[in-house]
């Protein structure tokens, strides 16, 4: 694989697999993802674990995964592989190529481990294929970033919060994706969720780029 830099932090093969990987995560704020996930894995008290809640097919999880391996650290990405609501047949965001004909249910877990596969990064992501409310029972470690990508309904982005939020280390990230304050740009639990971060008190806003936001863990 070539390892030659273009000031994206990935390598070109790195960067060609994200860009060819299905998924919503602009490339700009996926590289300020890749630096702040590297931030937070380089610390002096860096624990070397990374969380991602919503993988889809792993095209964040490209930049989150190279961060990783640079800092000899691992990311644990995790999804029901079932999709949202709006991937559903007769949403916006449907994707019928995605669709497995055994169960007739979206499943995007294949299409994860080409993406893994093409990066170079299978010893460095695990997929932990899950809801996330059942992957946070059995969770019971701090972690230098949690990022929360996952379902975008009031209950889904509460749940995220609510259990995973609490892993993150004293000086690491909550990273939080499609953060909308005006909701004519899109829906507000995401938004919700980053209020709630705040107003704990427990965590401080460092940095924004488009709708994601990265909050360091102070309290
Ligand atoms: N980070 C991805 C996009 C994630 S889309 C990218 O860069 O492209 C949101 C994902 O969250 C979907 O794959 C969906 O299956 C997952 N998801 C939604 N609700 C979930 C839940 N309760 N538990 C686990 N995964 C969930
Ligand atoms: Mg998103």
């Amino acid at each position: 694989m070539a390892q030659e830099k273009n000031g994206t932090g990935l390598s070109d093969e790195r960067l060609r697999v994200a860009r060819d990987a299905p998924g919503f995560m602009p490339l700009d704020e996926a590289h300020a993802l890749y630096a702040a996930a590297a931030a937070c894995l380089s610390a002096d008290d860096a624990v070397g674990v990374g969380v991602e809640i919503g993988t889809y097919c792993g095209k964040s999880t490209v930049f989150l995964g190279a961060a990783a391996q640079e800092h000899d650290a691992l990311v644990v990405t995790v999804d029901h592989h079932r999709g949202s609501e709006e991937h559903q047949p007769g949403w916006e965001y449907h994707d019928a190529g995605l669709v497995d004909p055994h169960s007739g249910l979206l499943d995007t877990a294949a299409r994860l481990r080409r993406t893994l596969f093409d990066a170079d990064l299978e010893q460095t992501v695990l997929a932990l294929v899950a809801p996330s409310t059942a992957a946070a029972r059995v969770w019971g470690r701090e972690v230098d970033f949690v990022f929360i990508d996952g379902g975008h309904s009031l209950e889904a982005a509460q749940n995220d919060y609510d259990g995973w939020a609490r892993w993150v280390r004293r000086g690491g990230a909550l990273l939080i994706h499609d953060v909308f304050p005006d909701p004519a740009d899109g829906g507000r639990p995401p938004y919700e969720i980053y209020r709630r971060a705040l107003e704990s008190g427990r965590f401080t806003e460092s940095a924004a780029h488009g709708s994601l936001r990265v909050l360091t863990r102070s309290g």
